[in-house]
């Protein structure tokens, strides 16, 4: 599924952080505030409230506040899963991610590199979970995305991180 054009206004975003709700596999209007996209347990893309032009400048207060101390110029996109999700020892909880989850996250992050201009390193397409070890800015221990539920073979965010950007690079050239 595509990204609808008004849903990605022509403004200059410099990143991409990718999160998980650690809600249920259906996006609530809770989980709309914080993001400016959101994909489903079926990859079903959802809207966030905020718009990813809100981010520009957050002097307003009026934006998506998705990563402390870095949501200027960043595009925060979520997937609705890991309700009740534990790091360690590993537990996906209630609501695991799905593979169509991962597969529409990968989809739609090529489309935002290529309608943004974003270039895929590790500082402009990442995780929450690597904000911290990737940009300096300190976060409160958040592990979104260091595990994937259906592959459990990948450990820990930048693992994960790497496979996100090794598959947006493909998608891209492909
Ligand atoms: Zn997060």
């Amino acid at each position: 599924m595509n990204i609808p054009t008004e849903w990605m206004p022509k403004v200059s975003m410099l990143r991409i952080i990718c999160h998980w709700t650690a809600g249920g596999h259906k996006a609530s209007e809770f989980d709309r505030e914080h993001y400016h996209l959101l994909i489903e347990d079926d990859g079903r893309l959802i809207r966030g409230i905020p718009s990813i032009a809100d981010n520009v400048n957050i002097a307003d207060g009026k934006y998506a506040a998705h990563t402390k101390g870095c949501n200027t110029g960043s595009i925060g996109i979520s997937l609705c899963c890991m309700a009740g999700a534990v790091e360690s020892p590993f537990s996906s909880g209630k609501a695991p991610m799905t593979r169509a989850q991962w597969d529409a996250l990968v989809n739609a992050v090529a489309e935002l590199c290529r309608q943004y201009k974003i270039p895929v390193t590790s500082k402009t397409v990442l995780s929450h979970a690597e904000v911290q070890a990737n940009l300096g800015i300190p976060q409160r221990q958040k592990w979104d995305i260091a595990r994937l539920s259906f592959d459990p073979s990948v450990k820990g965010a930048k693992a994960c991180g790497d496979k996100l950007r090794a598959e947006v690079t493909a998608k891209l050239k492909g």
